[in-house]
């Protein structure tokens, strides 16, 4: 449906889904945005302000490009008796938990480092643990948790949440990782690939604003691509879209996890890069000790990460080939090296994409760091908007 003339619920979904998506937004934003009249809105935030779901967050700054004039517009957030929505992320040795409200604010945080190798029934028990903390610090309760996101490092099939062979998680193979963890929390969980996660925070959040298609890179222990095409997610017919470090870029090369060889993850990703300078930097380093030594001036470390870069680059030449983005956002544990890592990538594009889908692209560091993947998993819940607001109402209704 669309124009003026929606129903009343159909209108309250609709501004309530462009709130969780926004955060702070003005009502000629949300008329706009939502494409309902501005009395409309208007009789929606007064409806939505009395059940206790959206506030005026006052001076939060202006929202206009610089030099814009007049008194900043008033700007629109859900209120905190909305519920909150929360976000997991693992990795390959780490689980993060972030609890957010659904203007955007996160509330509480936890990271902790796991084994690599971690049973996933381990790994979930100790990440519901940390739910509970962050709960508690945030001062909220399981009953306000209107959503919940979680990212795995690995092709996650849509259907089930279950990871693909080539995931680095060896102990999470053939899990059914979404009903897993929605049996320890007691709640749907939704479960999404990582690298899908970091395009969906940058773009919201981050080096991605205001994209209409960009691609994000995690260059981690394992490298793995997300797009957002056309102002959209774009994750594929099963979910397992981006699998980038599977390229194979050298036929004759090293036999990688996934049964190929040559990937790009065997040129590329930490174990590589870490094998590269074992013989300069010794066998006990971790990839923050190589970017370290390399930001201060060891050629071996600078050249160890430039070589990724450029063999990333060349994979991305072919991304560019094919899809032709108007921005590349950088992220992972690697990206911590910066124009180290990203020059010789710009490079290798500039060489070995078409002239005009090289001019196109620009390819910028994420500026979400590590944080990426997890804030992505908030993100997941904020797009159901429309979902939300029949979880927001049982939630206000018991707090207000
Ligand atoms: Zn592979």
């Amino acid at each position: 449906m669309s124009g003026p003339v929606a129903s009343r619920v159909d209108a309250r979904a609709r501004v309530f889904g462009v709130l969780a998506e926004s955060g702070a937004v003005s009502r000629a934003d949300l008329a706009r945005r939502t494409r309902l009249a501005a009395s409309t809105v208007s009789a929606v935030i007064t409806e939505l302000q009395a059940a206790g779901l959206v506030t005026e967050p006052g001076a939060g700054g202006d929202p206009r490009p610089p030099g814009a004039v007049g008194r900043p517009p008033v700007l629109v957030a859900m209120h905190r008796n909305a519920g909150v929505a929360i976000g997991l992320d693992f990795g390959k040795r780490h689980v993060r938990v972030v609890v957010s409200d659904l203007a955007h604010q996160v509330l509480a945080e936890r990271h902790d480092e796991l084994d690599a190798d971690l049973p996933a029934t381990a790994a979930i028990a100790h990440a519901a643990r940390l739910v509970d903390e962050v709960l508690a610090e945030a001062n909220a309760e399981q009953r306000d948790v209107v959503g919940v996101g979680m990212g795995l490092p690995g092709p996650v099939h849509g259907p089930t949440g279950e990871l693909g062979d080539s995931t680095i998680l060896p102990g999470w193979v053939g899990v059914r990782a979404a009903d897993a963890m929605s049996d320890a929390l007691g709640r749907t969980v939704e479960v999404e690939n990582d690298a899908n996660l970091g395009a969906l925070s940058e773009w919201m959040w981050g080096a991605g604003r205001g994209a209409e298609n960009m691609a994000y890179l995690k260059v981690a222990t394992g490298i793995g691509a997300g797009f957002i095409i056309g102002g959209r997610p774009y994750t594929g017919t099963s979910g397992t879209a981006g699998e980038i470090g599977h390229t194979v870029i050298d036929p004759s090369g090293q036999v990688c996890r996934c049964g190929n060889r040559g990937c790009l993850e065997t040129v590329a990703g930490s174990a590589a890069v870490l094998a590269a300078v074992r013989g300069t930097l010794g066998a006990d380093v971790a990839v923050g000790d190589v970017i370290a030594s390399a930001l201060d001036g060891h050629p071996g470390s600078a050249r160890a990460i430039a070589d990724a870069g450029a063999a990333i680059g060349t994979a991305v030449a072919t991304l560019c080939n094919l899809f032709n983005p108007e921005r590349i956002v950088v992220g992972g544990d690697l990206a911590a090296a910066g124009s180290l890592l990203v020059e010789p990538l710009r490079e290798a594009v500039r060489r070995g994409a078409v002239r005009s889908a090289a001019e196109d692209v620009t390819i910028v560091e994420g500026t979400l760091g590590e944080r990426a993947e997890v804030l992505g998993a908030v993100a997941l819940v904020l797009r159901h908007g429309a979902d939300l607001l029949r979880r927001s109402d049982t939630v206000a209704a018991r707090r207000v």
